[in-house]
């Protein structure tokens, strides 16, 4: 569908390459007519102030509210609308929330956070499952001027302990459990070992109880959101206009230490970057239902689970459960049901899918899909040719990451319908200056077919991150290299452009794998096997998976290597060390196997060689071996995965 502002021209592709070339020429003059899509509650003086690089703050000197825009802005015309539509298959709950509603909860939830005393500035802590309640109290910090910061329900105590740490909370949001496949998973305990863990005390803790799982509460910290909410009924609470570059909420991911980051983002760009991203790509409008499959833990969840669909006036459908349970054809039923017009999943979800009922979508009418966005990890060419046959409609890969908060390379159709390439999650957005580096050199390629480190020469555009947390000088020396001129940001994705100007995206250049779609630093699962004490050495690898796209795999060398030489003693350690990792990092962090070695492959300097280990996981050759210490070390992991 073709945007009636950027007509189509007769050179196919020719309409969208100006939109993104003036979206970098022109670049005040276009973001300028992007930040009309939302409310100002003072208009900004000046678009994007690039004076201190790699630091960009847009829209400076206006003021806004991303609640404001969310919600309210929607009451005068859609009020009776739907907004949010929550469907539980966990617990079999189903209610949708107008707008009406939603900006009733949200004032009750945001003068509860006022009581416990969070004020602007703030950070609340958000460690809940996918639940309503989550999305109240996302969008009530962001009306008061709080920071939230969501950790994925999936984590366990040390890397809640961690962030804890980090962002340093006021209040900390969350409930008594979440549920997977019927299995109630209680939140608490693990919230209460975190906190114990953590150097930093919340104030306060506000428990939303959901009846699944009995806690018990710590007098004088632990509140009832319940008690909260009864109390607060019909209290409103103005939104708090804030500066346009008031960070709105951090948000942790991992990266090669093992210290996870706090991507900071701000407020008016991230806003005027999603609505203009609903238009440009996701092409939904209001009034009309979205629904993304992520978890308000990631950032899909923050910017299209949320912000995006709200932004824009359409309902957002928020879904607790499996993509197969009760069956396979669930999410179709939601799509039918709800009249869905966009959806957003990830590629792994769409292969367990595949795997569980190839023909579950044929049941149900899917006539009001236009089109399935998919995204967090590569999507490979039979998934796609299963599901855009299956479906039957447009299947548009977006490759992005947490730190850019919207995509980065896909296909505008909202701009000019173009044509997807197998493999290709399309060409640079508008706004994104997209470059490839020489790794080695320094030296930007040219030409097509190269491969570099795909790059994004600086000022991000509005909605990427600000910042780390409270760390300028990690954002800067972790992301930006500085080359005469200009400072550009790596994404830590290797990458080839194609003569069409395609991007084909190869894996990640650091230490970070991407187990069906979730990202994890193969570094915090190193730090986490080595404190149990049977350990000297680990390394964690991720090694190509058919379901998950990959899994982790760790080789380990104990202390005592006798402790391994049976098989069942062996397969005893290996469960053991599962379940550190578990209790310490969640479930989502879990090795696929852990294997016992004599030796890790190291370069005399004592490197460890990550990925000559994956490379031998994965059948491949090894590379270059000049610089190994040790041979041995490889050929025994070989010998090890040789099938018997
Ligand atoms: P996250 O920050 O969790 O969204 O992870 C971002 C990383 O996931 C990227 O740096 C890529 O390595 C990978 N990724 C995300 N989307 C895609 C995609 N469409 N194709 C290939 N890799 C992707």
């Amino acid at each position: 569908m073709a945007n009636e502002t950027h007509p189509q021209s007769a050179t196919p592709g020719a309409a969208y390459a100006r939109f993104h070339q003036r979206s970098l020429t022109d670049r005040d003059a276009f973001w300028s007519e992007q930040a009309a899509l939302i409310d100002w509650h003072t208009p900004p003086t000046q678009v994007c102030d690039y004076s201190n690089p790699p630091f960009a703050r847009w829209f400076v000197g206006g003021t806004t509210n991303l609640c404001h825009n969310a919600v309210d802005r929607h009451l005068a015309t859609r009020g009776d609308q739907a907004a949010l539509i929550f469907v539980s298959t966990e617990t079999n709950q189903e209610r949708t929330y107008t707008y009406s509603q939603l900006h009733a909860e949200v004032q009750r939830m945001a003068a509860t956070l006022q009581s416990l005393g969070v004020v602007k500035g703030d950070r609340v802590l958000l460690y809940m499952p996918m639940i309503p309640e989550a999305a109240f109290a996302m969008l009530a910090c962001v009306r008061i001027g709080a920071l939230h910061s969501v950790v994925f329900g999936g984590f366990a105590s040390v890397s809640l302990a961690s962030r804890i740490d980090d962002a340093q909370p006021t209040v900390i949001v969350s409930a008594d459990a979440g549920s997977r496949s019927g299995k109630v998973l209680p939140y608490k305990p693990l919230l209460d070992e975190a906190i114990l863990l953590a150097a930093h005390k919340p104030a306060k803790v506000l428990m939303v109880d959901r009846g699944l799982a009995t806690f018990t509460r710590v007098a004088g910290r632990d509140e009832d959101y319940a008690t909260w909410r009864e109390q607060h009924a019909g209290t409103t609470v103005p939104c708090e206009w804030v500066e346009s570059t008031h960070p709105s909420y951090t948000l942790y991911t991992s990266g090669t230490t093992g210290k996870p980051k706090g991507v900071q983002r701000d407020t008016g760009g991230y806003a005027v970057a999603l609505a203009a991203s609903m238009r440009h790509i996701f092409c939904g409008n209001p009034g009309e239902t979205y629904f993304s499959t992520s978890d308000i833990g990631w950032v899909v969840g923050h910017s299209y689970i949320i912000y995006a669909p709200l932004l824009t006036g359409m309902a957002t459908l928020m879904y607790e459960g499996l993509p197969t349970r009760p069956d396979a054809a669930i999410w179709w039923s939601l799509v039918e049901k709800y009249k869905v017009t966009v959806m957003f999943s990830a590629p792994t979800a769409v292969r367990v899918l595949k795997k569980s009922d190839p023909a579950a979508l044929s049941r149900h009418d899917l006539s009001t899909l236009r089109a399935l966005f998919l995204a967090g990890e590569p999507l490979d060419e039979p998934t796609a040719q299963w599901i855009s046959q299956s479906l039957g409609r447009p299947i548009i890969d977006n490759y992005w990451q947490t730190e850019t908060g919207w995509p980065i390379l896909t296909i505008c159709n909202g701009v000019e319908p173009a044509p997807s390439k197998f493999g290709s999650p399309g060409k640079a957005v508008y706004g994104y200056d997209v470059k490839l580096f020489d790794e080695n050199t320094g030296e930007e390629l040219h030409g097509a077919g190269q491969k570099g480190v795909v790059a994004i020469e600086g000022p991000l555009p509005p909605g990427c991150m600000q910042t780390v947390w409270r760390d300028d000088a990690r954002f800067v020396n972790t992301y930006w290299k500085s080359i005469p001129g200009r400072m550009v940001y790596s994404t830590f994705d290797w990458g080839i452009r194609d003569e069409d100007g395609y991007y084909f995206i190869l894996g990640r250049t650091d230490d970070v794998i991407n187990v069906a779609g979730h990202r994890l630093g193969t570094r915090e699962i190193e730090e986490s096997l080595s404190s149990h004490a049977a350990v000297a050495e680990v390394a964690v690898v991720g090694v190509a998976d058919a379901l998950k796209g990959q899994v982790a795999m760790a080789f380990v060398v104990l202390r005592d290597a006798s402790r391994a030489e049976k098989p069942e003693d062996a397969l005893k350690l290996e469960g053991e060390m599962m379940k550190v990792v578990d209790e310490q990092l969640g479930a989502v962090a879990r090795p696929a196997r852990v294997r016992f070695v004599a030796a890790l492959p190291k370069t005399r300097s004592g490197k460890l060689l990550r990925r000559a280990i994956q490379a031998v996981c994965e059948g491949r050759d090894a590379g270059d071996l000049t610089t190994i210490e040790d041979p041995s070390a490889l050929y025994q992991i070989r010998d090890l995965l040789a099938p018997r």
